[in-house]
């Protein structure tokens, strides 16, 4: 590979990677996107809902051209006992017009995003790995590739090279994260008829239905997800890897537990497992976030920790974040000015956006899921509430106001007493309400 000279460097073509690209080339600029990947998604993992406010604020109507699966017109919260569930959901023809979140696939949906970004005119790098930044003066110049003679020379590198970030942990901007700031998830695609789908799920042509569930984890705080494609299902679920690390559960072994729950298994029956893979998802949230630009660098995305693990929100945080580094990259270029003052606007950028916003409200949640015991919030809890409604909703002859004592008895019960009830819900109210 000769040595060239951009204006900016993307490492990394996930959606935050392609964004910049992307919003860069339109506004003229010579950009390289690098993927370590044989082509982009290849090696990517998500559960698989895609939003749309974000990303039409750069591609208007991207999904009436994007390779889209179903568009979610319903979302279901489950909390799981042994045997049961307690659901709460929600269904809304509203979601239809204008849309409001759709289920893809990240190895179609990647290639699609890099691709808009390559026909606005970066220069694709693909089945390149960068090993390290190039540093001149304390500045970040460039990037180190495994190619023969792979150095790349730019005023400008884009960090969005995810959760693991090699290149952010080289730059000190962050450190290994801690097995209480990632979870680790798995997940497979399971291939079912569409009619059975459309069926099991009550869902017409391409609308489209979500499901999350906690409990029956093995008292791990973890969360799984079941979400609807054309003609599969993505079924998968994540673990905190401070848990796994003491209880020493495999995520499959939860997975493949979870597969049996009453629940779940009839949704699944009869499918065939066509994929099976594992990823981390930065649970770290606001907390974790490392300082997001320096001299001739920004870091986006899940690099940076921008998940929004309450609301499921990782692929639009990171869109937007390569969008606003894209823009202050523009104008650094107009200003002919790379310097961390110049790039520490997009520091403030995010923080006046939804990003720095949401995740701030939710700052408490992690030390929430660290303070409180994960046998008692993901075990005792979740089954105790499907204990109560079970005895609440059971006709037995015995007395509504005996039901109701027992079901307030059995719930104080799982957490511990009255006190610790109570000292839980105040702690998990400010956790959300930051
Ligand atoms: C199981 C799971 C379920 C999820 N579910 C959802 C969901 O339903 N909805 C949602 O919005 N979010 C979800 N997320 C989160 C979402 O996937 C991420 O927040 C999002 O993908 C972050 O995008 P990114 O571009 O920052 O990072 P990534 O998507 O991880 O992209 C990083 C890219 O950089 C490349 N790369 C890394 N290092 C190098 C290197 N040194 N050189 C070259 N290339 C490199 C990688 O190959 C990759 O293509 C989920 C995540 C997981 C793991």
């Amino acid at each position: 590979m000769a040595e060239e000279r951009f204006d900016a460097i993307v490492v990394g073509a996930g959606p935050a990677g392609s964004a910049a690209a992307y919003t860069m080339a339109s506004g003229g600029l010579k950009v390289a996107l690098i993927e370590r990947g044989e082509f982009p998604g290849a090696k990517n993992v998500f559960g698989g809902v895609l939003y749309r406010k974000q990303l039409e604020e750069l591609i208007p109507e991207w999904w009436k051209e994007a390779p889209i699966e179903r568009q979610i017109i319903e979302q279901r919260m489950w909390i799981l006992g042994k045997e049961s569930a307690v659901t709460f959901s929600h269904r809304n023809e509203k979601y239809k017009e204008p849309p409001n979140c759709f289920t893809g696939l990240r190895v179609k949906f990647d290639q699609w995003l890099a691709g808009k970004a390559e026909k606005a005119g970066a220069v694709p790098i693909y089945e390149t790995v960068v090993t390290e930044l190039i540093h001149q003066n304390g500045k970040v110049v460039g990037v180190r590739t495994d190619r023969e003679n792979g150095d790349l020379y730019g005023d400008i590198v884009i960090l969005a090279d995810g959760v693991n970030s090699l290149l952010g942990k080289s730059l000190g901007v962050h450190k290994e994260w801690a097995p209480d700031e990632v979870s680790l998830a798995v997940k497979e695609i399971i291939a079912l008829p569409k009619e059975k789908i459309q069926d099991r799920f009550n869902l017409d042509d391409n609308e489209g239905c979500t499901i999350e569930f906690i409990g029956d984890t093995f008292g791990m705080a973890g969360l799984g997800f079941i979400y609807t494609n054309q003609d599969t299902i993505s079924l998968g679920v994540g673990v905190m890897v401070n848990d796994l690390k003491k209880k020493k559960i495999k995520p499959y072994e939860v997975l493949d537990s979870i597969k049996q729950h009453p629940s779940i298994r009839r949704l699944i029956q009869g499918g065939e497992v066509k994929e099976y893979s594992g990823h981390l998802i930065p649970e770290g949230g606001f907390t974790s976030m490392p300082p997001l630009s320096g001299d001739g660098w920004m870091i986006c995305g899940d690099a940076a920790q921008m998940v929004n693990a309450v609301h499921r929100e990782g692929t639009n945080l990171a869109i937007a974040s390569g969008k606003i580094a894209g823009e202050i990259a523009i104008k650094a270029h107009q200003a002919g000015d790379y310097s961390i003052r110049a790039l520490g606007e997009y520091d403030r950028s995010v923080k006046s956006s939804f990003i720095h916003n949401d995740l701030k409200k939710y700052r408490g949640i992690h030390g929430l899921f660290k303070e409180m015991n994960s046998d008692t919030l993901f075990g005792s809890l979740p089954q105790a509430l499907n204990d109560a409604a079970y005895e609440w909703l059971l006709v037995d002859g015995v007395f509504k106001k005996e039901k109701q004592r027992k079901a307030v008895r059995t719930l104080k019960s799982a957490a511990g007493g009255n006190m610790e009830l109570l000292r839980l819900g105040l702690k998990g109210w400010r956790a959300i309400n930051g």
